[in-house]
């Protein structure tokens, strides 16, 4: 189902849009909203507890070139974010090194983008006190979201790139943030447009093929496009393209970039010498305990 198709029930029924998501769930694959919607307030609730758990953690992670980056940003007094933001971005950081430490996480979509809606999540139950119910209904609406891009497009960084997997959890956070405030699905989709054009584009190109440079700090900034971008839909703002339009656009960019900007770890960030050089002295040090 289109994002539009989703709004039109919505508009047609006065049903409220969390509760037109699950109906849409319910149509697609027969299974229970309630059954659903318990499914998902434990996926919530996993993902406050790990944000919770690590939240300026250092870790251990597989190559050691992540780890300590939350807790460097946890410790820091902000010079320019507010508490919201600086909070979001900690917890997207410090999942973002958890996965890389083999931690536990939601892939959300997918383990590369696990920070993103966590951050957000956060910092809405933590700094705006929302309660649980609440949270769920925005939470849902996310799912929504996410659940347009992967039947009309793919959410995987070896078939689109970073903005298939990065690209769609900012949009989900930032419908979530912004149906939290709103409650309104025309600016939800707004939110969702211009979250997906911001980072329309983006490759994958993970250093070694490991997912933690440059995935684990884009996390963080991705977070903050989230916000950036819910700020801008509860202030009227809208985006010329519609969603759906803009996930088409999305998955054509995604088929059209080259197979070393996905996930083979050769172009972009990954093809640089200074990369190249660190995967080798990583290749050395394994081997030499070996
Ligand atoms: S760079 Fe690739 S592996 Fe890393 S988060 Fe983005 S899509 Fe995932």
């Amino acid at each position: 189902m289109t994002f539009s198709e989703l709004l039109e029930i919505s508009i047609s029924t006065n049903l409220e849009f969390s509760e037109v998501i699950l109906a849409q769930e319910m149509m697609e694959t027969g299974r229970d909203p309630q059954k659903v919607k318990k499914a998902l307030r434990k996926i919530m609730h996993v993902m406050l507890e790990e944000a919770e758990k690590n939240y300026g953690k250092e870790f251990n992670t597989l190559t050691n070139l992540t780890g300590n980056n939350g807790a460097k940003l946890s410790n820091a007094v902000p010079y320019m974010m507010s508490e919201f933001n600086h909070v979001a971005t900690v917890v997207a950081i410090s999942m973002g090194e958890s996965n890389a430490s083999m931690g536990r996480i939601v892939a959300c979509p997918t383990a590369g983008s696990c920070g993103v809606m966590p951050g957000a999540l956060y910092a809405l139950k933590y700094i705006k006190k929302a309660s649980d119910d609440e949270l769920l209904k925005s939470f849902i609406v996310a799912s929504g979201i996410g659940n347009v891009v992967a039947k009309r497009a793919t959410l995987s960084g070896a078939a689109g790139g970073c903005q298939a997997e990065i690209g769609t959890a900012t949009a989900m956070a930032s419908s979530m943030i912004t149906y939290y405030f709103s409650r309104d699905p025309v600016k939800v989709g707004n939110a969702a447009a211009i979250s997906l054009k911001s980072l329309m584009g983006l490759v994958c190109d993970p250093v070694g093929g490991f997912v933690e440079v440059p995935c684990v700090k884009r996390n963080g900034s991705a977070v903050n496009v989230a916000i950036a971008c819910a700020e801008m839909a509860l202030a009227g703002i809208e985006s010329v393209i519609p969603f759906d339009d803009v996930v088409n656009a999305m998955y054509n960019v995604g088929k059209s970039l080259p197979e070393s900007l996905r996930e083979t770890a050769i172009g972009g960030i990954a093809g640089t010498k200074s990369a190249q050089e660190i995967v080798e002295k990583i290749r050395e040090k394994w081997d030499s305990k070996n």
